[in-house]
């Protein structure tokens, strides 16, 4: 500290850093030559004991007052306010788990950036890097080991660039980087493939040994351009189509890209519409008893019948309808005409049990706190016995959000609503869940019952599958019965339940009376007439 004591009768240019005193004579000199000026500024004063403090000070010109004749100097030490503000200047400009720069940070180099290429020319580009399935990392291994491998997977990509390169993080598990001055095109797909091999290697962090992929959206850009704040808008959509092709991968944005990126949000937005307008509506499956030919349930699924572009399937609206939020919306309208619709069935034999109804569920529905109340409303206006609707889940589900999703399952469960896998055999393993969650049903998917080259293997994959529910005591149900060969192969098998084209289509409500009065035995006519003799 500058103690009072001390500094009484010495000059106060004494005390001033070397490095300032040029400038603070300076302005010195320029006030004492205006009476009544004042001047405010920052200097560097170094103590007696050679600590360099920050003053904030005000010269005030009083030579021409009677009393002081003289300036007067206050001086204010703000070295920990300084200190506390460059702090806080850090934290809003890096990241606090890697201390990499945030999208702020990260926005304003690119700006910056490419202002130079504006001036100068050059080509630079940006690479967006997002960790493929992180989430399943948090859920299974725990915060604190996501919380290592992100700390780890930035080391291995600071390694990998250059220090004049700028690498961001974008919270969660998207990592950002900038390249400038790239000297060949080239140059851009090396980057990406060094990038990539950063994930080659698995992570070993607190003990366990990770493997973590990445997918990677790249925009090249030059001076050209005039629109710089959509660049990582861009890198965003060539991240999507990384992802599309398969993870693990990188993709190079393009102007195609931007067009199917404009043309899937119109069709996010057609999407709102067609909720508001009627556009969706159900469409019922039948799911037989493959020995006695009887309709025991229907799957129900979605259609949408867009008023420009006809028929929309699934596969292309249910992901946007995912990514886009609106999906929770979708399900709860999907859920409400189902459970409705199937309230009014009737059994189809004397003395049967009516049909009871399959729900495909996305699996954000999953995180909704508010999942079961609603349908527990559903199911209590319709009328219909819980124990009538089957929720059809995929493996996935499971993977991502194990403990929340076996929470929302068993809830569910106690009120006696039953659970379907869907598409078995096709996501991750998930043998483990199957004795922990007992689902009463598990479908078989498409690509065991009708391989698109079939062998002994295949044919040994299915028995295997099939004799795995047996043991489970979980009813199988297999998909896209299409030919009477795969129904025979199926009925040796002892595979319960089945659906598919064989039968029948999904159809509307309409169509959907005219199925249920049909008896077993003008099902089996028509299995029958079916059969072709060589
Ligand atoms: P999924 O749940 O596995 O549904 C089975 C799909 O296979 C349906 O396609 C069905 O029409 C089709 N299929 C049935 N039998 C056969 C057959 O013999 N051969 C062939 N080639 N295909 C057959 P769809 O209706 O296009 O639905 C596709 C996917 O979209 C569904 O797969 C499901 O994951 C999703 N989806 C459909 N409706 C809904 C819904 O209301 N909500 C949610 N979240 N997803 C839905
Ligand atoms: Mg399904
Ligand atoms: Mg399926």
């Amino acid at each position: 500290r500058l103690s009072l004591e001390q500094s009484i009768g010495t000059r106060a240019f004494k005390y001033l850093h070397p490095d300032d005193a040029k400038l603070a004579t300076r302005a010195f000199i320029d006030l004492a030559r205006t009476p009544g000026a004042s001047v405010r500024d920052l200097v560097r004063v170094v103590t007696d004991d050679g600590e360099v403090r920050d003053l904030e000070i005000v010269l005030t010109n009083c030579l021409d007052n009677h009393d002081v004749a003289g300036i007067i100097l206050n001086g204010r030490d703000i070295t920990e306010e300084r200190a506390l503000a460059e702090q806080l200047s850090r934290q809003a400009l890096h990241d606090p788990l890697t201390g990499l720069a945030n999208r702020v940070l990260f926005e304003d180099r690119l700006e910056k950036a490419h202002a130079r290429a504006v001036l100068r020319g050059g080509v630079g580009a940006v690479f967006m890097l997002d960790l493929d399935d992180f989430k399943g990392i948090n859920d299974v291994h725990g915060h604190l080991v996501g919380d290592q491998l992100l700390l780890a997977i930035t080391d291995r990509l600071q390694q990998a660039l250059s220090p004049s390169d700028t690498l961001g993080r974008f919270g969660g598990d998207e990592f950002l980087c900038l390249v400038e001055d790239l000297t060949s095109p080239g140059e851009v797909a090396a980057i990406a493939k060094r990038l990539l091999d950063v994930f080659a290697e698995p992570f070993v962090v607190s003990g366990v040994q990770v493997e973590q992929h990445v997918s990677i959206g790249i925009v090249v850009w030059d001076g050209s351009r005039e629109d710089p704040d959509e660049i990582t808008r861009d890198a965003d959509v060539a991240l999507y189509e990384a992802k599309r092709q398969g993870k693990g991968r990188f993709a190079i944005f393009t102007r195609t890209m931007h067009q199917e990126a404009v043309s899937r949000f119109a069709l996010v937005q057609d999407l709102h519409v067609a909720l508001q307008c009627g556009e969706l509506s159900m469409h019922y499956q039948p799911i037989m008893h493959l020995l006695t030919n009887q309709v025991v349930g229907f799957e129900a699924l979605m259609r949408w019948q867009h008023p420009g572009r006809g028929w929309v399937p699934p596969s292309v609206f249910i992901p946007l309808a995912e990514q886009s939020g609106l999906i929770l919306e979708l399900d709860a309208f999907a859920l409400r005409e189902a459970v409705g619709a199937a309230a009014s069935w009737r059994p189809t034999e004397p003395h049967g049990v009516p049909p009871f109804v399959t729900v495909n569920l996305s699996a954000h529905q999953f995180r909704e706190p508010k999942m079961v109340s609603m349908i527990e409303d559903v199911l209590m206006t319709s009328g219909l016995e819980p124990r009538r609707l089957v929720i059809e889940i995929t493996e996935g589900v499971l993977l991502r959000d194990a403990s929340e999703a076996t929470n929302v399952i068993t809830r569910l469960q106690e009120r006696g609503v039953s659970f379907a896998l869907d598409d078995f055999g096709t996501g991750y393993s998930s043998l483990s869940y199957l004795a922990e969650l007992h689902p009463r049903v598990i479908k078989i998917d498409q690509s065991f019952v009708r391989p698109s080259t079939p062998s002994p293997r295949s044919d040994a994959l299915l028995e295997t599958i099939i004799t795995l529910g047996d043991k489970l005591e979980i009813t199988m149900l297999a998909e896209g019965i299409e030919t009477a060969a795969q129904l025979q192969r199926l009925r040796l098998l002892g595979c319960e339940l089945g659906q598919g084209y064989f039968y029948s289509p999904a159809v509307s409500s309409d169509q959907l009376t005219a199925l249920l009065a049909r008896t077993s035995q003008e099902w089996e006519h028509q299995l029958i007439s079916s059969v072709t003799f060589p």
